[in-house]
């Protein structure tokens, strides 16, 4: 649906998934305030505003901005930091801090920021993980903040729906970002952790970026007005099976 009066909102959109985001909006039409900590690409259509989404200078930059673009139908928190590995026993308190700050306040308060702007009708669309669902091994902060900002979107689903706005999630799975393929190629044995990988899925591949913007937008439009409250796996099967893609044993 081709809305040209539409305006988004996505944050960490330089790259990866958000700026896959804000490409598919910019491509149909919308007005786009991408957001992120170092200047995201000019797309045609596009704002960008330098911001850290963690302090309320970088929000307030977002919201001054969101307000000369004319008004926010859709906002998308997409921005994460993902840099503070560690298990329970080892993970440091800055990188706990930084990891919660990020992934899990800064939604709670920008969407509470620009809610002024957001007219009945809106919608915001928080990014998780499938590390909100379950856990993985060694990387407990990452694992706990998305595992509220799935609970978190559903408390902003209940709190926001008297003001007419819905809030959704997605949860992806291993997605073909430069960070995710990144890591691939600086592995010691590059196809062999690609194929691991990609034998998380039931479908045996990593998602595209595209793919996780596609039902980001989806989520956001007026296809689905009777959805609010909903984490949605983009995972192609990854939680499927409590087997990691039901691989025979
Ligand atoms: P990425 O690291 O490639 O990009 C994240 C962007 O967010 C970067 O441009 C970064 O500068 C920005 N950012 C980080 N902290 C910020 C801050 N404080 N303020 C503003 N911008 C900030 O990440 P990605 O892989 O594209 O992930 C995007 C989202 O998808 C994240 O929420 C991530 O947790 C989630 N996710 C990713 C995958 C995956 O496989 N890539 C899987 C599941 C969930």
């Amino acid at each position: 649906m081709t809305d040209a009066s539409n305006g988004v909102v996505v944050t960490g959109a330089a790259r990866g998934i958000g700026r896959a985001i804000a490409e598919l909006y910019a491509e149909r039409g919308w007005r786009v305030l991408s957001a992120d900590l170092s200047l995201p690409p000019n797309l045609r259509g596009q704002r960008r505003v330098k911001a850290d989404v963690s302090t309320a200078a970088g929000r307030e930059r977002i919201v001054r901005a969101a307000r000369e673009m004319g008004g926010v139908q859709v906002l998308v928190n997409n921005a994460a930091f993902q840099g503070a590995h560690g298990s329970v026993l080892d993970v440091s308190e800055r990188g706990w801090a930084r990891t919660l700050n990020v992934n899990l306040t800064a939604p709670l308060l920008l969407t509470r920021a620009l809610v002024d702007l957001l007219p009945r009708g809106a919608a915001v669309v928080n990014v998780a993980s499938v590390q909100g669902l379950f856990a993985e091994p060694g990387n407990a902060a990452y694992n706990a903040s998305k595992g509220g900002l799935v609970n978190l979107t559903r408390a902003m689903a209940l709190d926001l729906a008297p003001h007419g706005l819905r809030v959704n999630a997605v949860a992806p799975g291993a997605i073909s970002t430069e960070a995710v393929l990144q890591s691939i190629t600086e592995s010691d044995d590059p196809e062999q952790t690609r194929q691991d990988y990609e034998d998380l899925h039931a479908l045996r591949r990593l998602g595209t970026p595209r793919e996780v913007a596609q039902v980001v937008y989806f989520l956001g439009s007026e296809e689905a007005a009777f959805m609010t409250g909903a984490i949605v796996p983009v995972d192609g099967g990854m939680t499927a099976s409590f087997m990691m893609a039901g691989r025979p044993v």
